[in-house]
């Protein structure tokens, strides 16, 4: 049996405060100025109020840092001083779909590593819009797992890029003569997409080489942006070009085209060069995608990158047909479909990206029909991001992305890379699969809020 994959998280701390949910007011003219041993504060079971100090970069007490919202404090003062609201701050991270329990949750996966633990039972909602919509079947939680795939059970994460011979032909002394394309073996169905904003300079491009080479996956890296100082990562950047550029082929395990009307003859080009090398095909995720993936994959492709935007919608709705913009799970569902009925679906594999914000977006994109996702803005919220597209505007960056040091950087990745291993080998786990290749595509196993909803009530 191949040796276990394991990442090996490091605690690596915040270099800010992160937003918390709640804030603590505290309301001076309540304040009955008890003595210092009468007051409820010392009662805090974290003595948040000893630890609590100035934060003189922000300019701000950081108290809520440290509270964990228990409430002794609020239903102990004597005169109501003290209460907890809501924090602003916290409520204008990121967007509608980037929410604030997404982004601070990341914050946490980053720095410690570990899966978030929620605390005491979810409290809702149990379903919403996108992959919200979209459950897993988990009745082999059950099952004593814990200890088993975390540790005796083998749970394999491992996918194959690049496309299958779907016959073997051997000669008469049973020697194998068919040519095997070149396939790679990742070890976690992730690779890193350029990212599409952010503060870009050299230290972030080699902090993702490096939690690149950790993590034994690859980065996707526009041609124009390697520099010398990413030449040790080579083995794992993919460079992305509408050419075929020889240096930029030969020392590559694998490079992306975007697509375009001759992509296959820039595949095959590659290939005259570099024998060994599998492409991938950057396509946009729009009206037309269903069509142009069966052409490409006739046509001999090894690897489709469809690429919807940040938020998991197709990038084009101008379809009459279609009153609303569709969600990644649908649009894979069509296409993974569609190279079944056609028996073409191990001839190609695909990875999509735009929209995958945390573990479970990936594990239901595996569900609905790709391989694996390239990933891009969980890697910026790593290193602290708020989102909130000031870089975009040429505003300064609230968390000076600028200043960042490559090797804080790369451990911030690998870390949440490491939780969110964890919890996809958790949810595996609970469904009773045991590699990565088998979740792909298996809706036998998912319940769809809208099929529900209209099988009930229709
Ligand atoms: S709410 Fe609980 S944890 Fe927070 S400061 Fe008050 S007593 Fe401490
Ligand atoms: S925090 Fe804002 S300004 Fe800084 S990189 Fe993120 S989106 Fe850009």
């Amino acid at each position: 049996m191949p040796k276990k994959y394991h990442i090996k998280p490091k605690p690596t701390p915040n270099r800010f405060v992160p937003p918390r949910k709640y804030v603590i007011i505290e309301q001076d003219q309540y304040c009955l100025h008890c003595p210092t041993n009468a007051c409820i504060k010392k009662d805090c079971p974290y003595d948040v109020y000893t630890q609590r100090r100035f934060d003189s970069a922000e300019l701000r007490d950081i108290i809520d840092y440290f509270c964990k919202g228990c409430f002794r404090c609020i239903q102990g003062c004597k005169n109501n001083a003290l209460s907890r609201t809501l924090n602003p701050e916290y409520l204008v991270l990121g967007d509608e779909y980037w929410t604030p329990e997404i982004i601070t949750s990341a914050y946490n996966q980053s720095e410690t590593g570990k899966i978030p633990v929620s605390g005491a039972g979810y409290g809702g909602p149990f379903t919403g819009e996108g992959f919200d919509s979209m459950w897993t079947d988990m009745s082999e939680i059950v099952r004593p797992t814990r200890d088993g795939i975390h540790g005796r059970e083998y749970i394999a994460t491992n996918i194959d890029l690049g496309k299958k011979l779907s016959l073997l032909e051997f000669d008469n002394e049973g020697g194998l003569i068919s040519e095997p394309p070149p396939l790679i073996d990742l070890p976690m169905p992730i690779i890193f997409n350029p990212l599409p904003f952010g503060v870009l300079n050299q230290e972030v491009a080699l902090a993702m080489a490096k939690s690149a080479k950790i993590l034994d996956t690859f980065m996707i890296i526009n041609e124009s942006k390697l520099s010398r100082q990413l030449i040790p990562y080579q083995n794992h950047l993919i460079p992305l070009t509408n050419k075929v550029i020889e240096d930029k082929i030969s020392g590559f395990r694998m490079v992306e085209f975007f697509d375009c009307n001759d992509v296959l003859a820039l595949i095959e080009a590659a290939r005259a060069i570099n024998p060994k090398i599998v492409t991938l095909i950057r396509l946009r995720l729009d009206n037309g995608v269903v069509a142009r993936v069966l052409e490409l994959t006739k046509g001999g492709a090894e690897v489709i990158h469809l690429c919807a935007d940040e938020k998991g919608k197709e990038l084009d709705a101008t379809n009459p047909q279609r009153d609303k913009t569709r969600f990644i799970k649908e649009i894979i569902r069509e296409v993974h479909l569609s190279l079944i009925e056609q028996s073409l679906r191990d001839k190609v594999t695909l990875i999509v990206s735009g929209g995958i914000a945390d573990s479970s977006h990936l594990a239901k994109a595996i569900l609905s029909g790709v391989d694996g996702a390239a990933i891009d803005l969980p890697l910026l919220v790593a290193l602290e991001c708020r989102l909130c597209r000031n870089c975009k505007e040429g505003l300064p960056c609230p968390v000076k992305l600028e200043t960042v040091d490559a090797e804080w950087a790369a451990q911030r990745m690998v870390n949440l890379m490491n939780a969110w291993h964890s919890q996809l080998i958790e949810v595996m786990g609970a469904m009773g699969i045991r590699e990565a290749r088998r979740l792909r595509g298996e809706f036998g196993r998912v319940m769809n809020f809208t099929d529900l909803e209209e099988e009930c009530w229709k």
